[in-house]
């Protein structure tokens, strides 16, 4: 699996925003899904064979935007001489831009994860929830349930929980049958629980040896005997040291793998929120430091201090909406660039150059997310950046006081 990193995250949710903002007037946007066990010869074929069939579409236009698309993703087909490692997705068609008018998009992606199934669908809208589902599965969490009676092992990928093993043990109840002296039972009885949690631990560590990029495992089961298990180490050191936290469930068996996940979730996701919180509390307590403080604000501020490469970390809200617009004169070649929002942007008249004497309207040459520029402006002079959501109330105060947009320096500065 490839591990993306917070801006390619970033990115892909982006522009998975904007795919699924498209909408068809007819069934007439095509999502083309190509696993990279796919012969790009069979999917040409498939294709070909598509374009003949919809020569029967009776609308004149829906048939004709169908075929430019299905021949568009043809010639784009021609780029590959095999499908990339985890496929190739396409979202071709034309999108409707209000009265009767549409336009032609095409979308070309590179999926985190492998694609397990070759998929054509034209519909009024692209479909995206493959890849969508492919952003959640975050990290990956073995599961562990254990009593006397006992053992299930599960992992947790993303949301989804798939059952590893499930053991039980002979292991008698607590109380004797009769017959034997209390003492003797007792001392039988925890003879076989021994060796219960013996052939568990062994169990347990094996597979979760064998599980790759595990992030860590969750406990749980009823009762005391869970801590006892672990306290008493009866699993491999490897894996005892990935343990995060018990949870009491109700169940054992895969029923109590749901639980388990349930009464952890709270935990798992502040552990994800946890990072950007504590960077924004460095931030805050940097701001009550008055003079020697190395918090910055402001975009005009903090672009003035990534010039200097004096940024340490940038705190960019995940839902700053906002572009970085530059501005060409065609007369004079002036330039110059302005931040926008959404809204801004899409009843922008670029104003006239200040420059050229006769008035000449300035043209936008290019738009670039904010988050994609300043992040860059950051990597390149070593600095860190961190897309904060705004699930916790310090991510909310990055967004509503801070305007989105805030840096921890790595020295005190002046402006
Ligand atoms: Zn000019």
């Amino acid at each position: 699996m490839t591990e993306l990193t917070q801006r390619q995250k970033y990115d892909l949710k982006r522009k998975l925003e904007e795919i699924k903002d498209c909408k068809g007037k007819h069934t007439e946007l095509i999502s083309l899904y190509v696993p990279s066990s796919k012969q790009i010869s069979d999917v040409t074929s498939y294709l070909k064979n598509e374009l003949s069939e919809s020569q029967n579409i009776k609308s004149k236009t829906t048939r004709k935007n169908v075929l430019s698309a299905i021949e568009s993703i043809l010639s784009r087909l021609k780029m590959f001489k095999q499908p990339p490692e985890n496929g190739v997705v396409f979202f071709v068609g034309h999108k409707s831009i209000g009265s009767d008018q549409t336009e032609m998009v095409a979308f070309v992606i590179e999926p985190p994860l492998p694609i397990q199934t070759f998929l054509y669908r034209c519909d009024s809208l692209f479909y995206v929830e493959p890849i969508e589902d492919m952003l959640t599965i975050k990290e990956i969490y073995g599961l562990l349930l254990i009593d006397r009676r006992e053992c299930t092992v599960g992992i947790l990928r993303g949301n989804r929980v798939e059952l590893l093993k499930y053991m039980t043990s002979q292991v008698p109840g607590k109380h004797g049958k009769g017959g034997q002296s209390q003492r003797r039972f007792e001392r039988l009885t925890e003879i076989a629980a021994h060796e219960w949690f013996q052939k568990c631990g062994e169990k347990v560590s094996e597979i979760f040896l064998g599980e790759e990029n595990l992030k860590g495992i969750l406990v749980g089961g009823p009762g005391p005997t869970k801590r006892y298990f672990i306290d008493e180490e009866y699993l491999h050191y490897e894996i005892q040291n990935k343990i995060i936290d018990m949870f009491d469930t109700g169940y054992t068996d895969e029923f109590g793998l749901r639980e388990l996940v349930s009464a952890a979730s709270e935990t798992m996701s502040q552990l994800e929120i946890a990072k950007e919180k504590q960077v924004m509390k460095r931030f805050l307590r940097e701001i009550s430091k008055g003079d020697k403080s190395l918090a910055l604000y402001g975009e005009d501020e903090i672009r003035k201090a990534l010039q200097m490469g004096a940024v340490d970390t940038l705190l960019l809200s995940e839902n700053l909406r906002r572009y970085r617009v530059t501005l060409v004169c065609p007369t004079c070649d002036y330039q110059e660039k302005r931040t926008l929002t959404e809204d801004e942007l899409s009843e922008f008249e670029p104003p006239e150059c200040p420059e050229c004497e006769t008035p000449t309207s300035m043209e936008i040459v290019d738009k670039i997310d904010i988050i994609d520029e300043l992040s860059e402006l950051v990597e390149s002079t070593g600095g860190t950046v961190v897309l904060v959501s705004q699930s916790s109330e310090e991510g909310d105060s990055l967004y509503s006081a801070f305007n989105g947009v805030a840096a921890i320096t790595r020295y005190p500065l002046e402006f």
